[in-house]
């Protein structure tokens, strides 16, 4: 299979002028921004999931995006920031994110930040999962789409870089319906790459200076990895930044979706990489592992199909409540898509029954009281 080359070079700090020489490096050995003209349009979908401060790691970063802004504005293109975060898709709430992550700093490099809040329905009938859809309208407004993601561990899919964060194209509201829709993370994925097929951003850059380890995509810890990747295929620039953090690529179920229809290598050996990955690879990266199922039987049997219903049961990630963290907020029932939570005197409280384990409660605790968890025996299995 044809894969896309992926750059990678350091970046050891978020100051202006590290950004701008680093952006500029990482995109040389793909061209540069040579195809930007003047007069074009250019959409940076950026990862602002939710109204955290850049250095809690938790949305691409504000001088990073500035910095592009510059090099784009620089070449004549004007440009427009958004995302879609998992909450209400309108002014108030983006109003709020812009503020609190920093992206001031974008507009006064020149950007403009998204105020069209609007939505459409795509049909998309070459898509393996998502037929019809519903999508963020300003995407349309563009002439070309940079996905400026965030590397950081995920709950559901293990890692959220370029493919993942093409999610926020879907409408915050509309987002929980997507995890009742697809229940199963190798469905959800392929939903995932079907959107990244849609959409096919020009570009991907990944944020990965500091990046989040634990219970991210919102609650990790920051950690610093101090590199930007770049590549023209989303699929390809995570199969590296899944190695950089000691995932394998098949872990991550958008690569493996990826990988079914031949988008993505089996094998980071397999990449075209400029620069030295070797220099940003860590051992200690906090991860969270969570296969949809850890060993496989013969389902075709009653006793098969019993025995893979326990071992599933014994075996996948699920979502615990700290007692001692949670606070009440109720943020948890509130995006719940299986409306499986209640509060009990004041703690969230699930309903292990209904549960669908897309994690969306646990990407939205405020407090990081809502974790993912795993046996012990599939830790010890997937070691
Ligand atoms: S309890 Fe959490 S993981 Fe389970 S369905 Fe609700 S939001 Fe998803
Ligand atoms: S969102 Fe977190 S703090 Fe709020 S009720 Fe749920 S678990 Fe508790």
């Amino acid at each position: 299979m044809k894969t896309d080359p992926v750059s990678i070079v350091p970046c050891a700090d978020y100051a202006p002028e590290t950004c701008e020489r680093a952006l500029s490096e990482v995109l040389r050995p793909l061209g540069g921004l040579d195809w930007v003209k003047p007069g074009m349009r250019i959409a940076i979908k950026a990862n602002l999931v939710s109204a955290a401060k850049p250095e809690k790691a938790v949305t691409t970063h504000p001088a990073l995006l500035a910095a592009l802004t510059r090099l784009l504005i620089a070449r004549g293109a004007s440009v427009v920031i958004g995302d879609s975060p998992g909450n209400l898709f309108n002014a108030s709430v983006l109003n709020r994110v812009y503020s609190v992550s920093g992206l001031a700093e974008a507009e006064r490099a020149g950007a403009e930040l998204n105020h069209d809040f609007s939505e459409k329905e795509a049909f998309y009938p070459d898509a393996v999962q998502a037929k019809s859809f519903s999508y963020t309208a300003w995407l349309d407004h563009a002439d070309a789409i940079i996905n400026f993601c965030k590397l950081k561990s995920h709950g559901m899919m293990s890692l959220s870089a370029a493919a993942k964060n093409m999610f926020g194209t879907v409408p915050g509201t509309k987002k929980p319906e997507y995890h009742y829709r697809f229940p199963n993370p190798n469905d959800f994925a392929e939903m995932i790459v079907d959107l990244d097929e849609y959409f096919r951003p020009a570009l991907h850059i990944c944020d990965a200076v500091v990046a989040m380890e634990g219970n991210g995509p919102t609650q990790g810890k920051p950690k610093a990895l101090g590199c930007l990747l770049a590549s023209k295929d989303p699929h390809c620039l995570d199969v590296l930044a899944a190695t950089l953090i000691g995932l394998s690529p098949a872990e991550v179920p958008t690569i493996a979706a990826a990988q079914r229809r031949g988008l993505a290598p089996e094998r980071v050996e397999q990449l075209t990489v400029a620069g030295d990955a070797s220099a940003f690879m860590r051992g200690d990266f906090e991860l969270i592992r969570n296969r949809n199922s850890h060993l496989f039987v013969s389902g075709r049997t009653v006793f098969g199909r019993a025995l893979q219903a326990g071992m599933n049961a014994c075996l996948v990630s699920k979502p615990k409540v700290s007692r001692r963290a949670c606070v009440g907020c109720g943020r948890c029932r509130d995006v719940c898509p299986a409306h499986t939570i209640s509060i009990v005197n004041g703690k969230a409280v699930i309903d292990r029954k209904h549960c669908i384990k897309c994690f969306c409660c646990q990407e939205f605790c405020p407090v990081g009281a809502m974790r993912v968890h795993r046996a012990a025996v599939a830790r010890i299995l997937t070691r």
